[in-house]
């Protein structure tokens, strides 16, 4: 398969300690399957290594924003770090990874709200649409989404494919990962398939959630062959078909030529 576009990856985290830059050299490399790689950015350093990046690989575009697990590690001025990172690079073409995350224990929900309230705010003025998280959060999260109608994704969609009616019509796209090729994921395969064509993207949010028959292993952005193998499955359809109508919609959504 070639024109892989990987709509959310982290090629910043530990995962790529030992190998990062030659794995991204062969990824953004000619003849490889890949062509679009973009960052989710999710702290102050990660927006530093996105921008960097960017700069290295034309294929490489990236977010900056502070993800809703990074509340502990917040700059004393996180609007500002964003605005001033906003002058310095013409491949920034989102506010991500911001949301609400619920999951673990202590979290602060008044600070994740917060701090997606103004990251939100943000993006509108800048004309940036969002790369969303969401966990354990949907009542919340579908009030400022309702709220706000900001433009953007909801990464590695997990909900019911009620809530993605309901995402889908404020007109926001969903992302689907390695879990749709999980034998117990059912929930999501049922909202991959309420999802119409241009409205869903590809990604690997890797190096987490690596894809069937790779489960448990480190993930790249190669294996979004796997995913869209099994979405062409599901969807009854040719997984390179797929695969382009995915990159369309990333291009349209973050406006990249
Ligand atoms: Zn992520």
């Amino acid at each position: 398969m070639r024109g892989i576009f990987d709509s959310h990856c982290h090629y910043d985290s530990a995962g790529f300690d030992a190998d990062r830059y030659e794995i991204l050299d062969e990824l953004m490399g000619s003849g490889s399957s890949v062509t679009g790689l973009m960052h989710a950015a999710t702290d102050e350093a990660s927006i530093r290594f996105g921008i960097e990046t960017a700069a290295r690989y034309e294929g490489f575009y990236t977010s900056i924003g502070f993800h809703p697990e990074c509340c502990d590690t917040l700059p004393k001025d996180p609007k500002r770090v964003l605005t001033e990172a906003l002058g310095t690079s013409d491949k920034i073409a989102a506010i991500g990874e911001v949301g609400l995350d619920y999951h673990f224990e202590g979290y602060d929900r008044d600070l994740q709200i917060k701090l997606l309230r103004m990251q939100i705010e943000l993006a509108a003025e800048y004309d940036l649409p969002l790369i969303f998280h969401c966990r354990d959060a949907t009542a919340d999260f579908l009030a400022l989404m309702q709220e706000y109608k900001p433009k953007g994704v909801v990464h590695c969609f997990s909900g019911s494919a009620e809530t993605a009616r309901e995402l889908l019509s404020l007109g926001l796209y969903l992302g689907f990962g390695g879990v749709l090729t999980f034998k117990n994921a059912k929930k999501v395969k049922n909202s991959f398939m309420a999802v119409p064509e241009d409205r869903f993207m590809f990604e690997t949010d890797c190096p987490y959630l690596a894809p069937e028959p790779y489960r448990g292993q480190r993930c790249d952005s190669r294996m979004i062959a796997n995913i869209a193998e099994y979405a062409g499955e599901l969807r009854n359809t040719d997984p390179q078909r797929l695969l382009d109508i995915s990159a369309e919609n990333i291009k349209r959504l973050f406006k990249l030529k």
